[in-house]
């Protein structure tokens, strides 16, 4: 008995650590998997399982994909001469919900935080320089958050880049300013990514 709700209560604290779900949505949804033909649960089990053991970042952009490259990287149809950068696997999807940018993606892994010790060395920053180095890349195009730290990544990158000849970019300003690019519409999005502007 007591090693059974050991067991609801460990699921109910983990998924609690999950964004947007509270100790009450964790006991609603532990509950709603232990019920029934707890099929739900063994499924979800097995997705958990499965993205954990084939999901890995991609050798080229570093956005998250099953197998070596991810099938941006790998689409002939994109035009490699442009690069966007940005923070997260996530802001790709939601760069590529806008159809903006037809070129490829550089995931840096986050930002920089000096006060927190998260330096130029936890970003695949020096992984986009050796890209931009190889050649063949015409703009680098800057999508970090319109934070003080996103803009202070975007800086230190382009920084980086100076002296490769590539066309640097940054998003227009006009997304809401202090918050991570999730927030914006795609409309916003897209407004933001045409209006880019030369650094
Ligand atoms: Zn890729």
């Amino acid at each position: 008995m007591t090693n059974d709700q050991g067991a609801i209560a460990t699921l109910q604290e983990e998924l609690a650590k999950l964004p947007g779900i509270g100790p009450k949505s964790a006991e609603r949804i532990a509950h709603f998997l232990l019920s029934g033909d707890r099929e739900a649960a063994v499924t979800l089990g097995d997705a958990l399982r499965q993205v954990v053991e084939k999901v890995r970042p991609c050798k080229e952009c570093f956005n998250l994909c099953e197998g070596e490259m991810c099938p941006i990287c790998r689409d002939p149809r994109r035009d490699a001469g442009s690069i966007c950068v940005v923070e997260t696997p996530r802001d790709v999807a939601l760069f590529e919900r806008t159809g903006s940018h037809r070129g490829l993606y550089h995931v840096l892994g986050g930002r920089l935080a000096p006060l927190d010790g998260f330096g130029p060395d936890r970003l695949t920053l020096s992984a986009l320089a050796q890209r931009v180095r190889r050649g063949g890349v015409r703009e680098v195009i800057l999508a970090t958050s319109p934070t003080l730290e996103g803009d202070g990544t975007a800086l230190y990158a382009s920084n980086l880049l100076a002296g490769t000849g590539v066309a640097i970019t940054k998003l227009a300003r006009g997304l809401p300013s202090g918050s991570s690019l999730e927030l914006a519409n795609p409309q916003m999005l897209a407004d933001a990514f045409d209006g880019r502007r030369t650094l």
